[in-house]
């Protein structure tokens, strides 16, 4: 068997939910991860320490995706720590749901910074230093075109993501990275269960044609394959994970 390095990838927001369900399993794919978090340090040492003791290499690295220092950050880290970057899965997000006559300009302009800014920066650092062949993994959200009340500013951070997905992929294709994206549904973490009562949330459990909500480890299967070698001619796309919810 040709002794391949193993890739190295950037996970930002690894500490929780989707991102450290993606970290996990990118190691058991034999990916050495960074795992970025902005305030649960602890969360993502743990998320460290279960790659590691399943044979894993992983290295937390704190920077908060709105300072515009974080990309830089965390591409420095990568390289010294384990010598480049061939995978970005731009996993960090926040919401804030509201009407748009309920909506606060800081509450419009957190979920831009964390949501769009964040991505373009980690985007840009990208493709000026990605490895050739490499994987670049989007997060949108299956409610871009779901079109509910309450989402306006979050849908538009998301429908942002999957615009900048499709340009990039043309502008890297070239060095052979592939850019996609995901657009999960409801999926059961922290950000989706937060501030929702039981009864709204089966409802919307009920909705789903299989009658619940995603797990992480769903999301990370599908960003796992776009993330692997096998993925080389799925380019510029928008893949919905959501049980085919519409
Ligand atoms: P989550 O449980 O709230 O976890 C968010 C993760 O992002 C945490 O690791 C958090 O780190 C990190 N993060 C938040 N703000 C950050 C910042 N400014 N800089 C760096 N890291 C930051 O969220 P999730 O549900 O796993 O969502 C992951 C992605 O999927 C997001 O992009 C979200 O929009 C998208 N998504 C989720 C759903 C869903 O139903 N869950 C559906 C569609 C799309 P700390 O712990 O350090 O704060």
């Amino acid at each position: 068997m040709p002794n391949t390095p193993s890739p190295i990838a950037i996970i930002t927001g690894g500490s929780r939910g989707i991102g450290a369900a993606i970290a996990e399993r990118l190691a058991t794919d034999g990916v050495v991860v960074v795992v970025n978090y902005a305030r649960a340090e602890q969360a993502a040492a743990q998320v460290v320490h279960r790659i590691e003791a399943a044979g894993g290499r992983a290295l937390a690295v704190q920077a908060d995706v709105a300072d515009p220092a974080s990309a830089m950050v965390l591409f420095d880290a990568a390289e010294q720590a384990f010598g480049g970057v061939d995978i970005l899965v731009n996993n960090a997000g926040t919401m804030a749901l509201g009407a748009f006559a309920e909506l606060s300009d800081a509450d419009v302009a957190r979920q831009f910074e964390v949501n769009v800014a964040g991505p373009f920066r980690t985007l840009r650092e990208a493709a000026r230093r990605l490895r050739h062949g490499g994987r670049i993994v989007n997060f949108s959200s299956s409610v871009v075109g779901l079109y509910q009340p309450r989402y306006g500013a979050y849908a538009a951070t998301k429908a942002a993501v999957e615009a900048m997905t499709h340009v990039l992929a043309k502008e890297l294709a070239p060095r052979g990275i592939t850019v996609n994206a995901v657009a999960p549904g409801p999926t059961e973490t922290e950000m989706f269960l937060g501030g929702k009562s039981d009864e709204q949330l089966r409802a919307m459990a009920a909705a789903n044609p299989f009658g619940r909500f995603g797990q992480p480890q769903e999301i990370a299967d599908v960003v796992a394959f776009l993330a692997s070698p096998a993925a080389g001619w799925v380019n510029g796309q928008v893949l919905r994970v959501n049980g085919g919810v519409v």
